[in-house]
């Protein structure tokens, strides 16, 4: 472990304090004080998750409408199991060059640095695994449970033997992009395309994009646990993004509260989806070497400036495990993370510390 992060050793200590729903969230009692400004607030289901958009400023309903409608945009834009959508044609079309528009061109580039650098733990090519595990996530179908985490019932691991068939098949490497031509193909026909660990986080992205094309510059974006704020809150100070704890020992338990602005922030758990057979708890978050769900970490928040990178930063630090997940964030300029283990012991990046309040 370098020594430029400090890890922090110690028991998250349970509570009752709440906070609902995944991953991240603002604080309840931190509600901005928006009197005289006009604002506009949403609640959307979208993206296979529930959205909550608050904007402040002249024209904020619009700009929040603008924002529904641009997540409705990329839920059947990025959705690997429509139709219509370039995933879609990509996977179909294994083995073959695919036209594709520039979103998915730059949205595919992008993955496959972050594959590149991650040294694979993320790789948008995992989803034939995800599907053999059964954490299938459709987005245009409604969360089995409001927004909160997803316990499958009755579920048991594959035979190994399924999993040693897949692994070949998976691999970013399969993955190529012809910038000129436009094109995406998939060298090996069995691949799949998949932006389930990035997509989210892309579309905070675009949600933030579209607020400031609006001319709002205060806003608060959670896309079920991909958060991403604008600015500060109205009177300028940071936003307050509470940290869901991992395992609640009560409602809306949390572990710490992130002050940031401009920021996205976004949290991965082993709590998310998940099942439990025979006392083991196999969670959505697979390391792709081994086809395995990763087993040490409970709850991975990184704090980056885009959505895009925090979303693919937090599903690859899961893969990577503790030591060197840490080691890993505190590389990247303007990047942080909080990590928190099966057992309790938390982990943070050296800026982290500036920037979180943990619970006592
Ligand atoms: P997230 O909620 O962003 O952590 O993403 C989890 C989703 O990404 C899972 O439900 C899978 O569909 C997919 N996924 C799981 N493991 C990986 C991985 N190692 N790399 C890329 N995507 C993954
Ligand atoms: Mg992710």
């Amino acid at each position: 472990m370098t020594r430029r992060h400090t890890v922090l050793i110690a028991l998250v200590i349970a509570s009752v304090w709440l906070i609902t729903g995944c991953g991240t969230k603002s604080e309840p009692q931190a509600s901005p004080q928006a009197e005289g400004i006009e604002s506009a607030s949403r609640v959307a289901f979208t993206l296979g998750t529930v959205a909550e958009l608050r904007a402040y400023g002249p024209g904020a309903e619009e700009a929040v409408d603008a924002v529904v409608a641009e997540l409705e945009r990329l839920t059947a834009a990025l959705d690997r199991f429509s139709p219509g959508s370039d995933v879609y044609r990509v996977n179909a079309a294994a083995g073959e060059w695919v036209r594709v528009g520039s979103e998915t061109l730059a949205l595919t580039r992008t993955a496959l640095e972050i594959a590149r650098m991650t040294d694979g733990a993320f790789d948008p090519t995992v989803a034939p695994l995800v599907d053999l595990w059964g954490f299938v996530e459709v987005p245009d179908s409604a969360p089995a449970e409001g927004q909160g985490p997803t316990a499958l019932l009755g579920r048991r691991p594959p035979e190994d033997a399924e999993i040693r068939r897949l692994l070949p098949h998976v691999g970013y490497e399969f993955v190529e992009v012809d910038e000129a031509g436009s094109r995406v193909r998939l060298t090996d026909p069995e691949a799949e395309l998949d932006f389930g660990a990035i997509a989210k986080g892309y579309a905070a992205d675009r949600a933030a994009a579209v607020l400031k094309e609006h001319g709002i510059d205060s806003a608060f974006v959670n896309l079920g646990g991909d958060i991403f704020v604008v600015g500060g809150k109205p009177d300028g100070s940071p936003w307050r993004i509470a940290i869901q704890h991992p395992r609640p020992r009560g409602p809306n338990d949390f572990i710490g509260v992130v002050s940031v602005k401009d920021r996205s922030v976004v949290t991965s758990g082993d709590y998310e989806r998940y099942f439990e057979y025979e006392g083991v708890r196999y969670t959505h978050l697979i390391d792709p070497r081994t086809g395995y769900p990763q087993q040490e970490l409970a709850s991975i928040t990184v704090v980056a400036p885009t959505g895009t990178q925090a979303d693919a930063l937090a599903t690859a630090v899961a893969v990577m495990g503790m030591e060197k997940g840490l080691e890993f964030l505190e590389s990247l300029p303007d990047v942080e993370g909080l990590l928190v283990g099966v057992d309790g012991r938390m982990g943070m990046t050296s800026g982290m510390e500036k920037m979180v309040e943990l619970r006592k």
